[in-house]
């Protein structure tokens, strides 16, 4: 029995889901009393490599090909099989990225397994690993176990584990070179979308100021991007200010926008549905100023302000500026 973690990277950048799905396996092995290992794919890759050598891992595998140098599913799924015969790992973690969403059925199927999705915790019982996922948005969690033996695969939500909690050691690198012909990649990576690669990615920001209906008109909207301004955060929004175009759509966090997990969300003028709840309740600390105190942002907040955000955001602003 043992775990590997495939990471993500792209143009030798990593995604920072990778290392909250990395400690998610150190915890995983120290609870199973198993090995852990780590993968990262591409071309070029060595310093990253090297990088994740330093990290208490068993092995650290180097997925070269120059078909990997660019994602198409049909490529990494390919790797991935192979890789995962020839580690011999029994579970498979992945961080739960769009481009894992892409092709992680795939490789489940293509290995006749099945892969559990958007894992949020675990636990082991009568050493057997139980994983723990979400269901109706949130509103309910379920236990997962695997009937087979393996490889069996499971993709881990932003937020969930906490990469700072990693454990540094020395592991060596070694060179795999999955057999991939041109033929069987059926997809031709072109240039990212200009919409795509202005697109903010909420899931690295490490600080977020989110806003909600109680700015009650477009322009009001300016007083948080201002407050964003002076704490160096970005800038997001519940759903129904997008909705209404306020801010673009990239920028929302919940259910049906993005999952984010940076180190201070502040709420602002949010009620907390579940739905939004579901996409930022995994944020170390959370900050919620809102004029209800009934509001249910207040159950998941670190430190609540009941006040009118009007008079409390430029208050903020004026502090920060001090
Ligand atoms: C299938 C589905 C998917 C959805 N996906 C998402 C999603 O991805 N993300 C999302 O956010 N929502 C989502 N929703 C919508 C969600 O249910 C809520 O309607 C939404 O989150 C509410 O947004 P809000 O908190 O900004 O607005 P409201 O619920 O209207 O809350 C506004 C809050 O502002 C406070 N307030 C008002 N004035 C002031 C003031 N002057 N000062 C301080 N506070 C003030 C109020 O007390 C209130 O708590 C989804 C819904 C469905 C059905």
């Amino acid at each position: 029995m043992s775990i590997l973690v495939v990471m993500e990277q792209r143009g030798g950048e990593w995604n920072r889901m990778s290392w909250e799905t990395l400690a998610a396996g150190q915890q995983l092995g120290r609870d199973l009393g198993v090995e852990v290992s780590a993968a990262v794919l591409g071309q070029s890759i060595d310093a990253l490599a090297a990088e994740l050598g330093g990290k208490q891992l068993a092995k650290v595998y180097a997925v070269e090909h120059e078909l990997l140098a660019e994602y198409t599913p049909d490529a990494f799924a390919a790797a991935l099989r192979q890789l995962a015969a020839q580690s011999g790992a029994k579970v498979v973690l992945f961080p739960h990225t769009y481009q894992v969403r892409d092709y992680l059925p795939k490789l489940a199927t293509s290995l006749s397994k099945v892969a559990v999705s958007d894992v949020i915790g675990h636990r082991v019982e009568n050493g057997k690993l139980v994983l723990v996922r979400q269901l109706f948005q949130g509103k309910v969690n379920s236990d997962t176990r695997f009937a087979s033996d393996g490889p069996n695969l499971a993709s881990i939500q932003a937020g969930a584990y906490r990469a700072d909690l990693l454990e540094t050691g020395s592991a060596a690198v070694e060179k795999f070179t999955p057999q991939i012909s041109a033929a069987e990649v059926r997809t031709k990576p072109q240039e990212r979308f200009r919409e795509s690669a202005r697109a903010v990615d909420l899931g690295a920001a490490e600080l977020i100021v989110s806003v909600g209906r109680g700015i009650k008109e477009e322009e009001n909207i300016a007083l948080v991007q201002d407050l964003a301004k002076a704490m160096g955060a970005e800038l997001a929004a519940s759903r129904p200010i997008c909705d209404a175009g306020w801010l673009p759509m990239e920028r929302q966090v919940g259910s049906s926008g993005q999952t984010v997990a940076p180190k201070l969300y502040m709420a602002i003028g949010i009620s907390g549905a579940i739905q939004h709840l579901v996409g930022m309740k995994g944020a170390r600390t959370i900050v919620a100023i809102n004029k209800d105190a009934n509001a249910p942002i207040f159950e998941v907040a670190d430190y609540g302000i009941v006040g009118d955000l009007f008079q409390v955001v430029p208050e903020l602003i004026a502090a920060l500026k001090k």
